[in-house]
Parts: C-alpha cells; structure tokens; sequence
C-alpha cells in the first residue's frame, strides 16, 4: 500500500509538473498545474478501472490458470485471490474423492444401501438396494421409496418406522420358483434423514430351514425304532413269554438297535466329510482292492435279503481296471458300496444287477451299476441324494436304508471331484454311475498290463 501511495503521488506530482510546464503558457502555471493534476488522477483512476475490471472477470470464472498477470497491490491481490482458489480446489477436490472413494466403499458392500431425506424421498442407493428393490438408479432418486417398494411387510414397517426394527420382505425378483428373502432395517441419522439397508437372508432362512428339517427327521428316524425297542422291552418285562417267542422278541429289538446303530454310524459319517477339506492326492489305493471289498459287501448283503426265498439275484461284476485312485479309501469305499448296496436292496430277486468299469474318451473312469428293479421316477431323481428323501420308504427301512446312502455318496464324491449320473426308467431299472476325474487316476498303460499278468 506504500509503494501504491507513492506511485500516485509521483503521478500526480509528474501531472501537476507537465500541467505547470505545457499548460502554464496558456493558463497560466498555477492553473495549469491543477488542470495537470486533474488529468492525471483521471488517467490513474481509469488505469485501476480497467485492472480492477480484469480482475473481477477473471474471479466471475474462477479458473486459477486464466488469472491475469498484473504487478502492484492488483497483482498481489490477484496471487492472494490465486492461491485461495487453489485452496479451495483442492479441499473441493480432496472432497470429491473421499466422498467417491466412500459411495465406491458403499456400492461394494453386499447389503442394499439408501439414503432417504425426511420426506422419505431417495437422496442415493447402491446397486444391491436397486436390485433388492427394483429401483432405477437414474430415474428413481429423488422419489418417495414408499410410492416404489410397495411390499405390504415393507409398508407396514415403514409406516411404524421404529429404528432398526427387522421388516421381513420378498425382493423384486423373488419368483415362487426362486424366492428371494430380504430382512431391512432402517435407521435415523442426521437431521430427520433415514439409512434404509436391505440384506439378502434367502440362504440364511434356507439353512435354518434345512436344519429344522434335519433335526425334525432325526428324531423321527430314532423315535421310530426306539418306540418299537420299549413296546418290546416292556412285554418282555411283564408278560411270561415261550422260550421261541422270547427269541424272536429279542431278534426283532436286535434289528432296531442295528437300524439306530446304522443311522448313528451315517450321521458321523456325514457330519466328518462335511466339515473336512479336499482329500490330498498322495494316498492311492488300488482299484482292484476297493472292488474286491464293494463286491463281497454286494454278495453278503444279497446273501442276507434273500436267504431262505429260494431265489437270489444275478450279480454281474465286469473285470476292474488295472489302477490306483487317489483320496480317502474308507469314503471312496462307502461310495461304491452303497450303489451296489441300494441296487440290491431295491431289486427284487431274481433281478440283475451289472456292475462295470470304463474309460471314457476324457480321461475319466466310469463305475457303473445298473439294476432291473422298480426304477425311480423322473421327479424323484433331482431329490435322491437329499438327506432322508426316500422314494419308497418301506422298502428303504425293510432292507435296513437310513436315507442318507446317496447324501453321503453326493458328499464323498464331491470332495473327490468326481460326479453321480443317474438314469432311470419306472418298472424298468436304473442306472447309477460314478465319473472319477482323471487327476486322481494312475491307470496302467497296455505295457503295465502285460507285465502284470
Ligand atoms: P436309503 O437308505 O433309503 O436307501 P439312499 O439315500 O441310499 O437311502 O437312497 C434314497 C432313495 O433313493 C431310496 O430311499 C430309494 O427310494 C431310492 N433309490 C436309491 N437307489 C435305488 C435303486 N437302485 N432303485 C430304486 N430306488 C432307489
């Protein structure tokens, strides 16, 4: 401001002095003077009128690259006014960046997300929340939520609004096929806005669901021989039995205790191959030796189901291939055994069961056992391999079934990367056949086999 205060009295001086020099002659120098000085206060006032000017057309854009390059207190005023919009830019920009960084963070949550101002209209939601709730992104935000989620669960929370209470509603794509499930919740925040957030809880009610069932069919599947254990037990306690009756008492209490025992030893079964990881691929076993075992179960088990009816079933078991597999050989074993086991409870003698080996053109193996029994309806077949879905129950608890054979076969075969095929035709016979992936086989080539025998 000094140099300013001087550079205007140096003006005025250097107007007063040129006034009194040139103008003195005709006006006399005291005059000329003035004049002198007036012009020049004019000059100097027009000159900061445009730099003033420039200044505020530079400052109605804003553009820090554009400010005009100006010296004195304009210019400085320009680098001061300069360096506080770059400021300003940067904070603005710092802004922008964590604000997107958080709508990123937002968007990536696996919840629904929307932000309601206090008149219940959309402000943001994420994709999840539109998917959840059938919102456009781009043509909903700023509309009422309660003119678009029109679930009469999702009106009835909303209308109650108690913070953080659960609404239970069915999503925008539920389907009666393929319900989806959406638990949300909404929460007050800031001055009357509201945090809706949308979880999806399909699996989560599924899961609870299936373990409803599992619990409820275990208790069944146990009650059932127990009741019939103590009704046996008591009789026995109360009533003078003969010697042979006595006996038959005690082989009937004998079978339920086994049938309790089986569905016991198939539940740990089930719950250790669930809970475990991938078998390694550093234990072979042999094929022929798994074989050998799954046939003489086979034979035992038709032995037993038909002694005494003077007739048996025609066992057909194909040569084995020469070989190793990789995995757990007590769960490959009780894989293979419970096909053969099921075909042969499942077929009336004088029924045929064939069991074979094959190597398929991708490098897999095939183990196939085909019955001539009742055959399974096609409506069936997708569910056989829940637990305890059984097509024909009587014929599943006379042979001994607990219906958790071929969840546990699904379960062992899927942590072995194998697949279960099967085919079926009601009155006709079926067809179970286990593809073993060519990653866990070490078959002997046509050398080997030489050798070998
Ligand atoms: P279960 O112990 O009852 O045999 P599984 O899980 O082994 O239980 O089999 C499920 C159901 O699939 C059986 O109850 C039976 O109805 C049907 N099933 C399995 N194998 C055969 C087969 N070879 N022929 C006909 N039905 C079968």
């Amino acid at each position: 401001m000094l140099y300013r205060s001087f550079y205007f009295l140096a003006c005025q001086l250097l107007g007063g002095v040129i006034g009194w020099h040139f103008l003195g002659r005709h006006l006399g120098h005291d005059r000329g003077a003035l004049v002198g000085l007036a012009l020049s206060s004019v000059v100097w006032l027009a000159i900061d009128l445009i730099r003033a000017g420039r200044v505020l057309r530079w400052l109605r854009v804003g553009d820090v690259r554009e400010a005009p390059q100006m010296h004195g207190v304009w210019g400085e005023a320009t680098d001061r006014m300069r360096r506080l919009l770059r400021q300003s830019e940067q904070v603005s920009t710092d802004f922008e960046r964590q604000l997107r960084e958080f709508l990123a963070a937002i968007q990536a949550s696996p919840n629904g997300v929307v932000l309601l101002n206090p008149t219940g209209h959309i402000e943001w939601c994420n994709q999840v929340a539109a998917e959840h709730f059938g919102l456009d992104l781009e043509r909903d935000v700023h509309q009422q939520i309660g003119n678009l989620v029109r679930d009469p669960a999702f009106a009835a929370g909303y209308a109650r609004a108690v913070p953080g209470a659960r609404i239970l509603m069915l999503g925008r794509t539920s389907t009666a096929s393929r319900p989806v499930r959406l638990a949300v919740q909404m929460h007050p925040y800031g001055d009357g806005h509201r945090l809706l957030l949308s979880h999806d809880v399909t699996a989560l009610e599924q899961a609870e669901a299936m373990r409803r069932d599992f619990v409820a069919n275990v208790s069944h599947e146990i009650r059932t021989p127990l009741t019939v254990l103590s009704g046996f037990v008591e009789t026995l306690q109360n009533f003078p039995l003969e010697e042979a009756e006595r006996r038959r008492y005690l082989d009937h209490m004998a079978q339920q205790a086994d049938r309790m025992q089986s569905l016991v030893q198939d539940l740990l079964t089930l719950s250790r191959i669930e809970g475990s990881p991938m078998p390694g691929s550093s234990d072979w076993i042999s094929l022929r030796k798994l074989y050998a075992e799954c046939t003489h179960e086979a034979q035992a088990l038709s032995a037993l189901l038909t002694a005494g009816k003077g007739k048996s079933h025609m066992l057909h078991f194909g040569p084995v291939p020469e070989g190793e597999i990789s995995g757990v050989s007590s769960e490959l074993q009780s894989a293979m055994s419970n096909l053969v086991g099921n075909a042969v409870r499942y077929t009336p003698a004088p029924g045929r069961i064939d069991v074979e080996w094959q190597t398929q053109a991708d490098g897999r193996l095939a183990f196939s056992v085909q019955d001539t029994g009742p055959g399974i309806a096609a409506e069936h077949i997708p569910r056989i391999t829940e637990r305890f879905y059984r097509v024909d129950t009587s014929r599943s608890r006379e042979t001994g079934g607990t219906g958790l054979g071929l969840a546990i076969v699904k379960h062992v075969l899927q942590r072995h990367g194998a697949e279960l095929r099967i085919e079926s035709t009601l009155g006709q016979g079926s067809r179970f056949a286990i593809l073993f992936p060519a990653n866990r086989l070490r078959l002997a080539t046509s050398k080997e086999k030489a050798v070998l025998a």
